[in-house]
């Protein structure tokens, strides 16, 4: 059976001060509400705090993750972070393929392959993200996007690998936007893309695959989106960065 995950992506935001605040006011606020057992929760600051995190989270279930890795395992790759040394810091995940990090840092879709294998290969487990443009949507060509993406990328792994891949549908337009898919539309592309995976790895594969929403999720819109079936929590940026907001958006992906 698949895991509900809830996973902030801070981006490129907080001081350490600040990042030291937030991580305890987030588990002071699970410890007094309850952190659901059915949900994993993981918290993805910059790659400067994840000692601080790694330090914080050591005697709690609450997980931490990279927003991005390096597709080389090491060597003259100025200002680089690679997956065997988010490993040696205990780093269980990394978000790959962001929207903003195609976007501002070019990222192809075999350089993000190429991300996933050395994730994978370094016991990392990737959190991959897909989705299209307003334009893209707007011109109905949302699914054949989306299938690209996945087609060029994750789905060129080997089953057994496929299997360690958590999927973020991030459509482009609901990120950082305060639009967000309705759950209807979301539903709907989560759907879509775990019927792929059906016809590709096969039923089991697909049932016990997590596929998570981004865009503009939020405490007051967390609840419906999660209750459709497809979807499996979320992958949360803005509201991740206040302890209270995120909290709550973890409450409501329980069961
Ligand atoms: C994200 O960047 O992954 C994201 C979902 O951002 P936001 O929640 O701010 O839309």
């Amino acid at each position: 059976m698949r895991t509900k995950i809830v996973a902030g992506n801070w981006k490129m935001n907080k001081s350490f001060e600040e990042a030291d605040e937030l991580i305890y006011e987030i588990l002071d606020l699970l410890e007094e509400k309850g952190k659901p057992d059915d949900v994993d929760v993981i918290l993805c600051p910059p790659f400067i705090y994840l000692e601080l995190a790694g330090d914080i989270t050591e005697d709690s279930s609450v997980f931490v993750g990279a927003q991005n890795v390096s597709q080389f395992e090491s060597g003259a790759y100025t200002g680089e972070i690679s997956a065997p040394m988010l490993r040696s810091m205990h780093v269980d995940f990394a978000i790959i393929g962001h929207s903003e990090r195609r976007k501002y840092f070019r990222e192809t879709e075999a350089e993000l392959l190429a991300k996933v294998q050395t994730a994978l290969k370094h016991d990392i487990a990737p959190i991959f993200c897909c989705g299209e443009q307003l334009e893209e949507r707007e011109a109905g060509k949302h699914f054949k996007v989306v299938q690209k993406q996945l087609e060029q990328t994750i789905f060129k792994l080997e089953a057994e690998d496929f299997a360690r891949v958590i999927i973020a549908y991030e459509p482009v337009w609901a990120i950082g936007t305060g639009v967000n898919a309705t759950s209807g539309q979301a539903q709907e592309m989560h759907f879509f893309i775990r019927d792929l995976i059906w016809k590709k790895y096969g039923a089991e594969t697909a049932a016990d695959t997590t596929i998570l929403y981004g865009g503009s999720c939020n405490s007051k819109n967390a609840g419906e989106l999660f209750s459709m079936p497809d979807v499996d929590g979320g992958l949360i940026g803005g509201a991740s960065l206040n302890a209270e907001e995120f909290v709550n958006i973890i409450l409501a992906a329980k069961e």
